[in-house]
């Protein structure tokens, strides 16, 4: 019963993003409601999750045989999240979600170097999450190395070159000298995300049609929570420079396949997802969306506009155990 009223409610927020003709358009959305509802219901269910994290009543959905059967048939993760390997910042766990969840990036100090550019491209361009996400988290050993200039061995400078403009730009910003590392960590996720733009048209095609979102976000290693620090201050700039950039070399031999064309291909069920398809991935997710935490647990941090309808809707989504 609770399953159907979480379909209805879902079918309901849907209806309401179709017909609001008043509802804040973002630029280059192209009046796509159900892309919107998309994004919007996968930050909600990670905001959810971390929620649940942080204030210790996770739920683990997810994580049983029925679902990794379930998804062993095809992966439809609801995002895509570039992370760092730190052994304190396990995705899955932070977000409290299981199996075929999230489409999960991680490296040291959160780059988006040329593979994980390629794996971005694959989440978002092939796997058509969503939503994606740059998350830093605080007193990261890659960030702080650099910002402190210390001596770097092996391979270890390859991170460090890419994280080098981001402690640029926040030594610049403080005051303090305690205030580095909190800064260059910031900035460092800024980096990534413009790295990604500057660098994956197919991720700028996929922003323009409005069928991803990208938001930045720091991980506390000890609070558990994770603060949303919204879209890249200079998104769309940076999305037009990167087009006018490949307009100039057009008279080049076009090789765009992306990045993801040399990772393997993967059989996936949605290539050609039909015009109501989206919603019926979303309300398959928010079904399995365990029931909402009282909302004076939700995290701090401001999503610049990415806070939904759909949000405001959760507490209405009953999940399995609601029902007395
Ligand atoms: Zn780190």
């Amino acid at each position: 019963m609770n399953v159907s009223r979480n379909i209805v409610v879902v079918a309901i927020v849907a209806t309401i993003f179709a017909i609001n003709p008043s509802a804040p358009v973002q630029a280059g959305e192209k009046n796509d409601p159900s892309a919107r509802l998309l994004r919007d219901a996968s930050l909600m269910l990670l905001k959810e999750g971390n929620t649940r994290f942080s204030t210790g009543k996770p739920q683990h959905p997810n994580q049983d045989s029925e679902r990794r059967k379930e998804v062993a048939k095809g992966q439809e993760p609801f995002a895509t999240i570039l992370a760092c390997s730190d052994s304190r910042d396990p995705v899955e766990l932070i977000f409290d979600r299981g199996v075929g969840d999230v489409f999960v990036i991680r490296v040291a100090g959160n780059i988006a170097g040329l593979s994980e550019l390629a794996t971005v491209e694959y989440g978002v361009g092939h796997l058509n999450t969503p939503m994606l996400i740059v998350m830093g988290h605080t007193k990261c050993g890659a960030v702080t190395a650099v910002a402190k200039g210390a001596e770097l061995h092996g391979h270890l400078h390859a991170l460090a070159d890419k994280i080098k403009p981001a402690v640029e730009k926040a030594k610049a910003g403080i005051t303090e000298a305690d205030e580095l590392v909190p800064k260059a960590i910031q900035a460092n996720v800024w980096q990534a995300i413009e790295d990604i733009i500057k660098q994956s048209s197919v991720v700028r095609e996929k922003l323009a049609a409005g069928k991803v979102a990208i938001l930045g976000s720091v991980y506390d290693l000890e609070s558990g929570k994770v603060t949303w620090l919204g879209q890249h201050p200079a998104e769309d700039s940076l999305v037009a420079l990167a087009a006018q950039a490949e307009t100039d070399q057009s008279l080049k031999p076009k090789s765009d396949e992306g990045h993801a064309a040399q990772v393997a291909t993967e059989k996936h069920s949605d290539s050609q997802e039909p015009a109501a398809a989206p919603v019926k991935k979303v309300a398959t997710q928010v079904r399995q969306a365990p029931p909402k935490v009282p909302p004076a647990a939700e995290p701090h941090g401001d999503d610049h506009g990415h806070a939904p309808a759909p949000a405001k809707q959760a507490p209405k989504l009953a999940g399995p155990g609601d029902h007395h």
